[in-house]
């Protein structure tokens, strides 16, 4: 069975990328599935989330490379049952601060 109870933090280190508009979020947090990413949801999967392929919002050791092209990636960390597969942020006041400034 594939575990779903680890995660990593992926981030954009562009800076602009936190002070564009739209559906996008430069920082989020996304399943770690250390003996690869499966290629349909595994089981234990939330049925509300969708699951859209192999490595693309997940990460294994075979695509960790490509996604440290353009994304600081954390460490991976177990979390307990329950916790959401992903987390996406949005940064409404840091884009507030940088249009103040400029
Ligand atoms: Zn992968």
């Amino acid at each position: 069975m594939t575990a779903i109870d680890q995660r990593v933090f992926v981030a954009d280190p562009d800076a602009d990328a936190y002070v564009r508009t739209g559906d996008a979020a430069p920082m989020g947090m996304v399943v770690y599935f250390p003996g690869g990413c499966p290629p349909v949801a595994p089981p234990g999967w939330p049925e509300d989330v969708d699951y859209d392929g192999a490595h693309l919002f997940t990460v294994c050791p075979a695509c960790a490379d490509s996604w440290g092209l353009d994304h600081l990636m954390s460490d991976p960390v177990r979390v307990p049952a329950g916790t959401p597969p992903t987390l996406q942020v949005s940064w409404t006041a840091q884009r507030a601060r940088v249009h103040a400034r400029t």
